[in-house]
């Protein structure tokens, strides 16, 4: 394909959600991320930060990120080195939401943050939230809305209806940088994902019993789902040529398998952003070379 160029070119970045606790973040990325599950590519990643949710869009790829610690920090008062932390823990980022709640007063912890936010020198959009809520439950929307130009951006959203998310997206693709998706977009009904993660498993079952038994494994993933409340449930089994060997890879008390499916479950969980529960069970396959050639 192409590479795509000017105006056609592919938006991608690293944003952070900031705001005092309750001020609906969590809300704000369940609903911008959806239901869609992004799997991550095992390679290193280019950010220090956590990755809390992927929104994958013709536009391009947002990648919302953690800052751990700094912007929920409590103490005072704000110093240099905090400044110069704050540039620190926000090497990467290409932008901030700072969402806000205008029901509640804008008090000293809210100040802290928005100085925060402001140290932080990335492009910043102001997300006032709830506006579900009847006026006269908000009297601080003008606290914020006054300082429109402090930000590159004010939406009045609600994220617990998901209204006004659109121009809140579009304002954070206006702001990012050009550049092809850090993520590839993969959905879980993908044939690719279901090898995809056989490899993974079948690359642990190699790890851990080293040379003992190289070839004789395969792995088949028979079910693969995301359940209702957003965990990714996997039914996996080892196949294995002989008796001898199954007892190997289950181990004493299981012990074997336990730890190669605790350690497959731990990488799944970072590539797919969900948690995972994985049913890995161990069995003996004498079919096993004939079934991988006719798959
Ligand atoms: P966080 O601590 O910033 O992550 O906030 P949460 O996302 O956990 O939300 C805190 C509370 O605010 C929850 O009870 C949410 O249901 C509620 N909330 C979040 N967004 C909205 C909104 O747009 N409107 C209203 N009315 N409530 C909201
Ligand atoms: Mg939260």
């Amino acid at each position: 394909m192409p590479k795509a160029t000017g105006e056609n070119m592919r938006k991608t970045g690293f944003v952070a959600l900031v705001g005092r606790s309750n001020v609906g973040k969590s809300t704000l990325l369940n609903a911008l991320v959806g239901t869609k599950v992004a799997i991550v590519s095992p390679k290193p990643q280019t950010t220090r930060h956590a990755i809390r949710g992927i929104v994958n869009d013709p536009r391009g790829q947002i990648v919302f990120v953690d800052t751990p610690g700094v912007f929920d920090r409590t103490r005072d008062p704000l110093t240099e080195a905090l400044n110069r932390e704050v540039r620190g823990s926000i090497e990467g980022i290409d932008a901030i939401v700072y969402v806000v709640d205008p029901t509640r007063a804008v008090g000293p912890e809210e100040h802290r943050i928005m100085n925060l936010v402001q140290a932080a020198k990335v492009p910043t959009v102001l997300a006032v939230n709830k506006s579900d809520l009847p006026e006269r439950e908000r009297p601080f929307v003008y606290e914020f809305e006054r300082l429109a130009d402090k930000f590159r951006a004010v939406v009045a959203i609600s994220a617990l209806r998901t209204r006004n998310l659109k121009p809140l997206l579009d304002t954070i693709f206006e702001l990012l940088p050009e550049g092809e998706p850090y993520y590839p977009e993969f959905q879980l009904t993908d044939i690719e994902t279901k090898h995809w993660i056989e490899e993974l498993i079948r690359e642990k079952v190699f790890i851990q019993m080293h040379d003992e038994i190289p070839y004789s494994t395969t792995v088949v993933v028979d079910q693969l789902e995301k359940r209702e409340d957003g965990m990714v449930s996997i039914t996996a089994r080892i196949l294995t040529s002989d008796e001898r060997h199954k007892k190997m890879l289950i181990g004493a008390r299981g012990a074997q398998v336990k730890q190669m499916g605790a350690s497959a479950r731990r990488e799944l969980e970072t590539a797919l952003q969900a948690k995972v529960y994985l049913d890995l069970t161990v069995e003996v396959d004498e079919h096993w070379v004939s079934r991988e050639t006719h798959r």
